[in-house]
């Protein structure tokens, strides 16, 4: 999706904002970031349950000396982080979207991988609740722990009124094919997401294109919702240093501003603070960041948005009929949009809504209003 005035969509995600998350990581993290006019889109699990895991990364989001099974922490129990999220919000400077209930691995899958229907009621209905009380908008994005989610959690969180953002890559799309998983099984040792102090892990740090699709590939992929992230296979298996990791965001990012479409760079707050010390203590990861931000700040046309604004745009956009006529474009759009930009080819009726900068012209439409078909004469473009 273009952004308004033809502007990138860029967004930041940060997971596993939870009980345990105290203020000053976030205030050190995203100084710059703030500095510079970008929004934090944070993931927030609203009742964090302990649990030990040695195998990998999984309980990196608990404090050590938290990692046995001890019971929940509900994120309204720490008030000072409470209180500042609230502020955030209320500026504007975070999106506060839902990150699973307990993040736990019941079963060894996440614990949105269950169709246990009620369960899933139950901790989408008390999840929202809990999270909505940080923030006066209403929840609207849903992030499964572990990119780890049913087909009927996802269904049902469509019905709940809560948009699912998950991973669409290669090992996705592996896994949906016959022997896919065995497969994924032999290539995971590539994949690997257990931490080395030594060496850097490019799961600390992810930059992914983001992409809003229709719900109809809701029903029928399981495993690509209406909204996904995606990240070539390639990068994963060259992000073995801070410089490849620099260069490799650099080259995504040239290719997202090209056609104008998302943007996302995803990461953990609590890598900065690896293994949860009381100060930022990987300051070659927050250089890292640093340098992200600047290089993509040097670039004019960006949208510095939240997940939330952009899935509450690309939703109306997808929901805006259009149709062409001769030199007509008509645009019937379910509810008014400020800076509707499309893309128009070799000033014909053809119409796609991404553009590249080589054969297609850019058409910022000021004011979209709802129900009403705009009329477009191509000839004056
Ligand atoms: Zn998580």
């Amino acid at each position: 999706m273009v952004g308004p005035n033809g502007n990138c969509p860029i967004v930041i995600r940060d997971d596993d904002i939870n009980y345990f998350t105290s203020p000053h990581m976030l205030k050190n993290l995203y100084s710059l970031a703030w500095n510079k006019g970008f929004k934090i889109s944070l993931s927030v699990i609203p009742n964090q349950n302990t649990f030990s895991d040695s195998r990998n990364a999984r309980a990196l989001l608990i404090p050590p000396e938290y990692r046995r099974p001890m019971g929940s922490y509900s994120i309204l129990d720490n008030n000072a982080l409470i209180n500042y999220l609230q502020k955030k919000a209320l500026n504007s400077d975070v999106c506060i979207m839902l990150h699973g209930y307990n993040h736990d691995y019941p079963r060894e899958r996440a614990e949105f991988n269950t169709s246990n229907l009620q369960l899933l009621y139950n901790k989408f209905k008390n999840g929202v609740k809990i999270v909505n009380t940080i923030s006066d908008k209403d929840v609207l994005v849903f992030i499964p722990p572990s990119e780890d989610i049913s087909k009927i959690a996802c269904i049902l969180a469509r019905k709940m009124g809560l948009f699912v953002l998950n991973r669409s890559t290669f090992i996705d799309t592996l896994k949906q094919m016959p022997f896919g998983t065995t497969l994924f099984g032999l290539l995971l040792p590539f994949y690997s997401n257990q931490r080395n102090a030594e060496s850097f892990n490019p799961y600390l740090f992810k930059p992914a294109t983001i992409n809003f699709k229709t719900p109809s590939v809701l029903v029928s992929n399981p495993l690509v919702s209406n909204l996904h992230w995606t990240i070539p296979l390639w990068t994963l298996l060259n992000l073995k240093t801070f410089e490849a990791t620099y260069n490799m965001v650099r080259i995504l990012f040239k290719r997202s501003y090209s056609t104008r479409s998302g943007f996302m760079i995803m990461h953990h707050y609590h890598a900065y603070f690896y293994d949860w010390k009381p100060e930022l203590s990987e300051h070659k990861l927050l250089t890292l960041f640093n340098q992200v931000l600047q290089f993509m700040d040097a670039h004019k046309n960006l949208w510095k948005t939240t997940i939330d604004d952009y899935v509450a745009r690309a939703d109306v956009i997808n929901r805006t009929q259009i149709s062409t006529k001769k030199n007509y474009i008509t645009f019937i759009s379910p509810k008014d949009l400020n800076n509707f930009t499309f893309c128009l080819y070799n000033h014909t009726s053809y119409l796609k809504r991404t553009f590249s900068r080589e054969n297609g012209q850019i058409i910022t439409i000021p004011e979209l209003k709802q129900a009403i078909p705009y009329e477009l004469n191509t000839k004056n473009y």
